[in-house]
């Protein structure tokens, strides 16, 4: 899960992270309040769940209140386009109203886990505020790394190590180090896969600050932390990715023109990669997962029928722990309620496979049934474009 960069920075200001003062404005008059309360200059930044916004005009510095009115004005209720929010962008609601720091180096810190090795690792460069992708992919060397051992946690040699290592000095350094250490227990702590400060800066006066801050939660953990469960913002998700996970179903929009209902995240993969093999586009991941309840399935088939972009619908399931005959029931079932206006290949296997197909048989739907992977998605394939 994602949060916005204001809360991000309210979770980090507990662990002792030091953050401009700021306030979040829904308003130009909440904005202008929260100006004065501030006191001039302030910076405007637009809150979307995306990066690169400085770049589109989403963060604007306001030296009077004539410019609060004007920017906060023109940035809330804007569609901001990144190049992290695809062609299509994102409504802006809502604005941090930041304290404008006096900027002397821009510089990165984040925080991953990495899975090679199995560890967090934490990374700096002195390359603040440029894409870290592209730092990595320019000049590696400049990427500082420190994995952390999971039994004993950051030590704060490994902190000092990366402070030095950015060319801090004087008090700059213990300041990074508390700074990192913060960030490091907030990552842990509130069970993260990402936290990542771009950039961290250094101010006029020797301080430390993160300017930006962007988190991800690991939605496994999401369980024991209410309060950040609560930062979730259902308006910057998908909508039917949202829908989706109302029904615990693993659901992703894909650009391509065949939904996909199949159970188990492997078989998923397994069924996109031979869609795009027979020259089709897959509309979406789903699974639908090992266990499904009739009524899941249901939900999962009026998912892909929501989506306008689907031409044709691929069900491949292998019953397992999962039966055929409930896939069948829920399949039925949907394309009932709701009108079935495209073609629908359908390919079981597994357990009741008879008395699944022979619910399909007698349901009196137009079903085009396949006997295994390949004939599944050659007739998906024909099926979304017109010829079968
Ligand atoms: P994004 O990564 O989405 O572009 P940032 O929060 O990193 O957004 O802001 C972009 C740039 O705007 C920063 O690199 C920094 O130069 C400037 N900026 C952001 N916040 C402040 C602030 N409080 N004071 C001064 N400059 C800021
Ligand atoms: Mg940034």
């Amino acid at each position: 899960m994602n949060i916005h960069e204001y809360q991000a920075k309210e979770i980090l200001k507990r662990y002792g992270v030091t953050v401009p003062e700021g306030k979040v404005a829904f308003s130009v008059d909440e904005a202008v309040k929260a100006a004065e309360e501030l006191g001039l200059p302030v910076v405007i930044k637009a809150q979307v769940h995306a990066g690169g916004r400085g770049k589109a005009g989403g963060v604007k510095l306001a030296k009077t209140m004539d410019e609060v009115k004007e920017y906060a004005g023109q940035i809330i209720g804007m569609t901001l386009v990144t190049h992290q929010t695809g062609p299509q962008g994102k409504l802006v609601r809502k604005v941090l109203v930041e304290k404008a720091t006096d900027i002397k180096r821009e510089l990165y810190v984040g925080i991953v886990i990495d899975r090679a090795v199995s560890r967090v690792v934490v990374m700096a460069s002195s390359e603040g505020g440029m894409e870290i992708e592209e730092v990595a992919a320019k000049f590696p060397e400049k990427i500082l790394k420190e994995h952390v051992d999971p039994a004993v946690g950051m030590m704060p040699f490994q902190a000092r190590k990366l402070a030095f290592g950015l060319g801090m000095e004087g008090k700059q350094v213990n300041k990074a180090v508390k700074f990192i250490l913060g960030l490091y227990r907030a990552f842990v702590e509130t069970d993260c896969s990402l936290a990542e400060i771009n950039p961290l800066v250094i101010t006029g006066d020797d301080d430390v600050l993160a300017l930006d801050a962007k988190m991800n939660f690991d939605s496994n953990g999401l369980f024991r932390h209410p309060d950040i469960l609560e930062m979730r913002d259902v308006d910057e998700e998908d909508p039917m990715e949202y829908e989706a996970s109302k029904y615990d179903l693993s659901y992703i929009s894909l650009d391509g023109n065949i939904g996909c209902m199949v159970n188990g995240a492997g078989l998923a993969m397994a069924t996109m990669d031979m869609i795009k093999l027979h020259g089709g586009e897959p509309a979406n991941f789903l699974d639908v997962g090992g266990g499904a309840s009739t009524d899941q399935v249901r939900n999962a088939f009026r998912l892909i029928l929501a989506d306008p972009k689907v031409k044709a619908i691929l069900v491949n399931i292998f019953g397992g722990i999962m039966k055929c005959d409930v896939i069948a029931e829920g399949v039925v079932q949907a394309a009932k309620d709701v009108e079935l206006s495209v073609p629908l290949v359908v390919r079981l296997e597994g357990t009741n496979v008879e008395r699944g197909r022979q619910i399909l048989n007698e349901s009196g739907l137009n079903i085009i049934s396949a006997s295994d992977m390949r004939d599944a998605a050659e007739k998906a394939v024909a099926a979304a474009k017109g010829n079968l």
